[in-house]
């Protein structure tokens, strides 16, 4: 049986990827999809909005009409997602989150809703970067106590929070791996005289230009030599099919908080 997925946001750069990929899955069936109240995207054909045709389902603002879905998938903002939650929570319907700048606390909601519901919170889905948490986490705990760590990532220009969700979870799991607290040892930029690089931190710098899909790489240097990770996306396509993969993993969970490795089975 296919699972039924609804798209929250369907007209962004996001949701038109997540309207094609869901209808090219195999084991997902579109049911239907909505755009924010006063968007000229309303009442509009799902599949046209993708540009691949039309199919005969349209955007809506009214969520009711979304009732049919066992998953809702939103890539929209934190104040549109935290109001998708409770919406949810209301009608017991599992969500994938892919929208990313969530402060701790707004993190914390999250996680109290996971109570309630299944839901998976996910600042990228990419499979690739999700293998690459898995990778820094290894190459910290070999490596990580005397090399300088420093993460480079890079996006388009539209992107509006930074560092990326997925440079700061890149962060996290590597402060998590050396028992380092990322609010004390993160620096965000570095500008005039910083004087000598306090070894403890973690640093992070940010591009934003053009039309650059994603790109991240975690630094560990050493004197002598270097380890960089690097993953690179290319397409939207990438982040819509491990949407999808969360969508059809969580539609078999129960109630929790969830994250891209347990859907991917990365966790020990
Ligand atoms: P976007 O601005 O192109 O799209 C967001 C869409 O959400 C817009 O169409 C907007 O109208 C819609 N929206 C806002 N409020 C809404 C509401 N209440 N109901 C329905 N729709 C609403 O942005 P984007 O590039 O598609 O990114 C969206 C989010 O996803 C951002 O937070 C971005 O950082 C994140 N993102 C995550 C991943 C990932 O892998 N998790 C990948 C890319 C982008």
């Amino acid at each position: 049986m296919k699972v039924k997925v609804a798209i929250l946001g369907c007209s962004g750069r996001m949701g038109r990827n997540l309207i094609q990929a869901a209808i090219e899955h195999k084991s997902i069936e579109l049911v239907g999809g909505s755009v924010r109240k006063g968007s000229s995207f309303e009442n509009f054909d799902l599949g046209e909005i993708a540009g691949i045709g039309a199919i005969g389902n349209k955007t809506t603002t009214d969520y009711q009409t979304l009732l049919a879905a066992d998953v809702l998938i939103d890539f929209t903002s934190i104040e549109a997602t935290l109001e998708h939650i409770q919406w949810c929570k209301q009608h017991n319907k599992a969500l994938v989150i892919g929208t990313t700048g969530f402060s701790d606390q707004q993190v914390e909601t999250i996680k109290a809703a996971g109570e309630h519901i299944p839901l998976v919170l996910a600042p990228n889905t990419s499979v690739g970067v999700n293998l690459l948490f898995k990778l820094l986490e290894i190459t910290a705990k070999a490596i990580g106590d005397y090399t300088d760590i420093e993460i480079f990532e890079a996006h388009h220009r539209f992107k509006k929070d930074a560092p990326s969700g997925t440079a700061v979870k890149m962060g996290q799991v590597i402060a998590d791996t050396l028992g380092r607290d990322l609010n004390k040892v993160a620096v965000y930029g570095r500008e005039g005289i910083t004087g000598e690089r306090d070894s403890s931190t973690i640093g992070f710098a940010t591009v934003r230009a053009g039309d650059i899909v994603g790109e991240h790489t975690a630094y560990f240097a050493d004197i002598g030599e270097r380890l960089e990770l690097t993953h690179k996306a290319s397409s939207r396509m990438t982040f819509a099919l491990g949407a999808m993969r969360a969508a059809f993993w969580l539609s078999g969970a129960p109630a929790g908080y969830y994250d891209m490795q347990d859907v991917l089975g990365l966790k020990d």
